[in-house]
């Protein structure tokens, strides 16, 4: 008998948690997928026997190294960096790059699972990887940015590579960040290469790169009411988080008729019963993306909104529900208040910001639930597509790319619906997207052997 006979789900997780200690994130992104991988090896014994989800949840390699930077006042600074590449079966690792406090081995380690999954959903040729570093942008100079991201790539660059690894921004990391990286990048190897995507439209990015995560998230939400026979026209929203994410779902849902109520930042979060118009979106994308400022500020600029400082949004009542901030902001405790509240659909623009207890009670609840490996893998399509513009030399026009976006997310939602689809008509989204991106993958690798 083989030894993968014996091996059951608790086993795996066992496994899976002696070989990870301290690294919770990781965990449970990978209980959450083998949730549902398990029941589907019982009628695929070739993809058991040959230890596949115990390979994809073993990383093909792990990268740390030592990023030293002197800060404004000459005080010499030393941070960790990291780049996780954790699968290339389909194609050159991909994934972006996240500068933050919380920075972790164990939540770069989950990013790069979740990414693995996510690229090959989005139906083009990307393995799965993510890097990063526990600096802080926040309150630092520019110059002090550009110092650490130049440093940053200095050990970076020999890990990565147009047709090897092609990281993009994340949380603290953006247009600003990823200049500095490719202008270094491109100094020390004098390469001009596709290295890095989410670049500036001046040196090889691509357009609708900034909106594409979340304009994709709310396209997957449409696709989902659509099911019900619903659109959007007149719901109400409540979104989490201010950044990228965020702000372009905000637009998008505003665009399709619905009302946004929520954003939110650390601080706290903004209510705004009028709704956000466009004119205070713009207001939000220039005082935070810009300005670096507070979302509490918006009250100011917004008297009839209030501002609830320390809480998540999640209490506020609503048709849809949108967490676009970061991993593990919306709890099993919030997910019962907002069914309690009557939400109808929820869609994760950001990276596993529902926790395991949520997404159990979600699905229990047979709410339409999107996990961010499919609701916010438009941004990294897009980046997918910067890639293939940046592998001819050439750029696709605004509406070829908005087109393509929506068609990538529509066909997600049909993998969801293939893979997820239960006896009573229900569509898990977690089991679909989990199976469809196991078995890409997971194909692939048969083809390969015991690599
Ligand atoms: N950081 C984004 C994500 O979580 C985008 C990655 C990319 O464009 O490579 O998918």
């Amino acid at each position: 008998m083989a030894v993968s006979d014996h091996v059951d789900f608790n086993g795996f997780m066992e496994g899976v948690n002696r070989r990870n200690p301290h690294q919770p994130e990781f965990v449970q992104a990978v209980q959450e997928v083998a949730e549902d991988i398990f029941p589907f090896l019982d009628s695929n014994e070739e993809y058991h026997s040959q230890q596949i989800l115990r390979r994809i949840a073993e990383p093909d390699r792990v990268v740390s190294f030592r990023v030293c930077w002197e800060d404004d006042n000459g005080n010499i600074r030393v941070q960790r960096g990291w780049r996780v590449q954790n699968n290339n079966a389909i194609g050159p690792y991909k994934g972006g790059i996240r500068f933050h406090p919380s920075v972790t081995e164990s939540v770069l380690k989950f990013l790069a699972f979740e990414q693995t999954f996510k690229n090959a959903l989005t139906g083009l040729p990307m393995g799965g990887g993510k890097g990063g570093s526990n600096f802080n942008p926040k309150g630092k100079s520019v110059r002090e940015i550009m110092r650490f991201c130049q440093s940053f790539m200095t050990e970076l660059y020999r890990h990565i590579g147009a047709d090897v690894d092609v990281p993009a921004g994340d949380i603290g990391v953006g247009g600003r960040e990823i200049g500095y990286m490719f202008g270094q990048y491109k100094r020390i190897t004098n390469q001009f290469t596709g290295v890095l995507t989410g670049k500036g439209l001046e040196y090889g990015g691509s357009l609708i790169r900034p909106e594409a995560t979340g304009y994709g998230a709310v396209y997957f939400l449409a696709n989902m009411l659509a099911t019900k026979d619903q659109d959007l026209v007149g719901k109400t929203a409540v979104i989490s988080g201010s950044g990228n994410v965020a702000t372009h779902a905000a637009e998008k849902i505003v665009q399709l008729g619905g009302k946004v109520l929520t954003l939110s930042d650390s601080g706290g979060f903004i209510h705004d019963p009028d709704g956000l118009s466009q004119e205070k979106i713009d207001w939000v994308k220039t005082h935070k993306t810009h300005r670096r400022g507070r979302i509490e500020e918006y009250v100011e600029a917004f008297p009839g909104a209030t501002f609830t400082a320390g809480k998540t949004p999640w209490g506020v009542p609503c048709d849809v529900a949108l967490p676009c901030a970061t991993q593990n902001e919306l709890l099993g405790e919030d997910a019962k208040t907002l069914i309690a509240n009557g939400v109808q659909a929820v869609s994760e623009g950001a990276n596993m910001p529902t926790d395991l207890d949520g997404v159990h009670a979600f699905r229990g609840a047979k709410i339409l639930f999107a996990p961010g490996k499919a609701a916010n893998a438009g941004g990294v399509a897009v980046s997918g597509l910067e890639m293939s513009q940046n592998s001819e030399r050439r750029s696709w026009k605004e509406e070829e790319l908005q087109q393509m976006l929506k068609d990538i997310m529509a066909g997600i939602h049909k993998s969801c619906e293939t893979y997820g689809r239960q006896g009573d008509g229900y569509i898990d989204y977690v089991k679909g997207a989990n199976i469809g991106g196991f078995k890409k993958v997971a194909d692939a690798m048969l083809a390969f052997g015991v690599v």
